[in-house]
């Protein structure tokens, strides 16, 4: 049910999840599914996007009012405004160590979370394995593009069940703990209607769940506290770092192939998607390079590039522009952080420091230029590099990931393997705030909403 004028005066609930983007929602219905009750806090409401929460600052490549575009507060999250593309990491985008970071998860464990994945999003599950040899030390790797899911749709759903109430411009606005940080104690939240605050008792067996997005999972972790002790879920102080986005460079290069893309795509599979190219995983390891998916479109047989190699050899070559999507090393100087500032939810003001590092750049540019060489050896096509682009029109896709990270202890990460806050019994993290790496150039919601899943598994697992 949708919580009303009445106030939040329903009790009992095993869990508290703040968002209702996709990371939420996915984790609410599977607990509603495993029958455990559910409260939902979303800051926005159904006639109400909070835009006035919306105020980072930017510093670096990305300003703030990028962020504030890519953290849409209002029922379903950002998936109001997503693309839907849905590809996943390789097993050595879990742990590559150009990267330096190994993800606590392996690819074999998500697979099965991809899969229960996979209809929430409107995709086909046959996309998760799917990959083709293209050249030597080169695979097809297609990046597919399911009609994308908005989880405002799933609201009906949420308040039809028994199991889920869902408070609707309510903000959570800070969290208490025992005094052997082990337990949240207390739960307080911003009614945005009423202008009124209140709060809830957690209990031992209730989990509270933060799943605010990548700048708002973080945002939480940090709320300064009226004594003055450190912020609960902060400990170990990593809460913030390792912001990651998924750098974009749109025309980045150019090819002549002699090679028609479309001829690789999966005839068995339903759905859309863009042609890509990745090396493969002894190219990387041997070259040192990490996620760059060479995105490829806007096919021509007409281009001059094509056409020159055409009158070269009497065979026909195929002309794509490339967009490559890559990945960017976790570094601990990229962060969120509070600043003096109060938004409308007493929020302090968020600042957002992500500046790419020379090797980000270089990594990409040395991918093209190793996708070229081999080309250009077999006689198969050319390369363009287009360093211009590369080095000085960085783009991003919208995730905002790593500020709350995954990993093996407090002094390193956030949260365990499980999504669980190091040390608390009852404090989890849903969404890209986990992630150790930008698992590859994969974009990250699939992953988003399987690692949900497998959370409610655990979960529902608690007595
Ligand atoms: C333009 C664009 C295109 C994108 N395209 C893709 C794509 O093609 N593929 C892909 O995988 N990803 C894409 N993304 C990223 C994708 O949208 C996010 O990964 C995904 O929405 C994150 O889900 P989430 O549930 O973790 O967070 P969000 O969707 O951001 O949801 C967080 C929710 O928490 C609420 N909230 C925040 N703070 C509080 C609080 N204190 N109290 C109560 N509620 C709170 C917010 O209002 C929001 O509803 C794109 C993003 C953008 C902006």
């Amino acid at each position: 049910m949708q919580v009303g004028d009445s106030g939040i005066l329903r009790g009992g609930y095993d869990c508290f999840v703040v968002g209702s983007g996709p990371a939420g929602v996915s984790l609410a219905l599977a607990l509603a599914e495993a029958r455990k009750r559910v409260l939902i806090f979303e800051s926005g409401d159904e006639h109400t996007v909070r835009s006035e929460l919306a105020n980072t600052v930017g510093y670096g490549h990305y300003s703030g009012a990028y962020w504030n575009a890519h953290w849409i507060r209002t029922p379903g999250g950002t998936s109001n405004v997503w693309a839907g593309w849905c590809p996943t990491p390789r097993a050595f985008d879990l742990d590559n160590p150009a990267v330096g970071v190994r993800w606590p998860v392996t690819r074999s464990e998500l697979v099965g979370y991809w899969k229960r994945a996979a209809p929430i999003l409107n995709h086909d599950a046959a996309y998760i394995e799917f990959e083709a040899p293209l050249i030597p030390g080169f695979r097809y790797r297609p990046v597919p593009t399911p009609p994308p899911k908005n989880f405002a749709s799933s609201m009906a759903t949420l308040k039809a069940s028994p199991y889920v109430d869902i408070a609707l411009g309510y903000s959570v606005v800070g969290l208490d703990a025992d005094r052997s940080r082990s337990t949240v104690t207390r739960l307080e939240f911003l009614d945005h209607r009423l202008n009124t605050r209140g709060e809830f008792a957690v209990t031992p067996a209730q989990t509270v769940v933060l799943a605010a997005g990548g700048m708002g999972n973080a945002q939480l972790l940090m709320l300064p506290r009226a004594d003055g002790s450190v912020p609960v879920g902060n400990e170990g102080g990593q809460v913030g770092k390792y912001l990651m986005e998924h750098p974009e460079f749109q025309v980045g290069g150019e090819i002549a192939i002699d090679l028609e893309l479309d001829r690789y795509w999966p005839a068995a599979h339903k759905g859309r998607g863009v042609h890509a190219i990745v090396a493969d995983d002894d190219t990387a390891r041997e070259q040192g390079l990490y996620g760059c998916s060479l995105q490829c479109t806007r096919k021509t047989t007409d281009h001059p590039m094509a056409t020159f190699l055409k009158n070269q050899t009497g065979r026909p070559f195929y002309y794509y522009s490339i967009t490559p999507r890559a990945e960017m090393l976790p570094s601990a100087a990229n962060h969120v952080f509070l600043t003096g500032e109060r938004d409308a939810a007493g929020f302090h003001r968020l600042a957002a420091r992500c500046v790419l590092d020379a090797r980000d750049f270089l990594n990409v540019e040395l991918t093209l230029r190793a996708l070229g060489e081999t080309l250009m050896r077999l006689g198969k096509g050319r390369v363009r590099v287009n360093n211009d682009r590369i080095y000085k029109q960085v783009w991003g896709g919208g995730h905002t990931m790593g500020t709350t990270r995954m990993g093996q202890s407090r002094s390193t990460s956030v949260v365990d393997a499980d999504c669980r806050v190091h040390g608390y019994d009852n404090l989890c993290v849903a969404g890209s705030s986990v992630f150790p790496s930008g698992g590859g150039s994969a974009n990250p919601t699939l992953t988003i909403v399987a690692l949900a899943l497998r959370l409610a598994d655990v979960l529902a697992a608690r007595k």
